[in-house]
């Protein structure tokens, strides 16, 4: 029985915001997290959905990166627009994700997302790295649905 609202405290959804101020003061890259409850299906299939609701495929770069978490069914998805996506090595999806459920595995689902959006964040610097004159085209915040 985990509603949405208390699944991290709001100490943890800090700290998470955190991560993504940090990782995209290195990348002009955009990085968000949405929670629900439940996928009811595929979480790559809602997060694809999810993507295109939260508008995060009209970054001009076309480097969005959403990590979706489906609360109750602890599933958890991480997808990269289509500029990222052709510049990234093919398992860079993968390892970040098996890195984020390792850690939801053993409980630390606050600390899975902060890696995982530091480490994305890193990877977009190579590819897209911050300018002065960069534009936060997406909310830093947690966007729950
Ligand atoms: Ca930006
Ligand atoms: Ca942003």
């Amino acid at each position: 029985m985990s509603k949405v609202e208390d699944f991290l405290t709001t100490v943890e959804e800090s700290q998470i915001i955190e991560a993504i101020k940090t990782a995209e003061k290195n990348t002009s890259g955009e990085i968000r997290v949405h929670l629900e409850t439940s996928s009811d299906g595929s979480p790559i299939e809602r997060a694809k959905e999810l993507f295109g609701l939260l508008k995060m495929n009209e970054t001009k770069d076309q480097n969005g990166v959403l990590f979706y978490v489906a609360v109750d069914d602890r599933q958890f998805a991480v997808l990269g627009d289509v500029g990222i996506d052709k510049v990234v090595s093919g398992d860079f999806w993968n390892s970040i994700k098996n890195k984020v459920i390792n850690r939801f595995l053993e409980g630390n689902y606050t600390l899975g997302l902060q890696e995982g959006i530091l480490e994305t964040g890193k990877k977009l610097q190579e590819y897209f790295p911050y300018e002065s004159n960069d534009i936060d085209e997406l909310p830093n915040d947690i966007s729950l649905g």
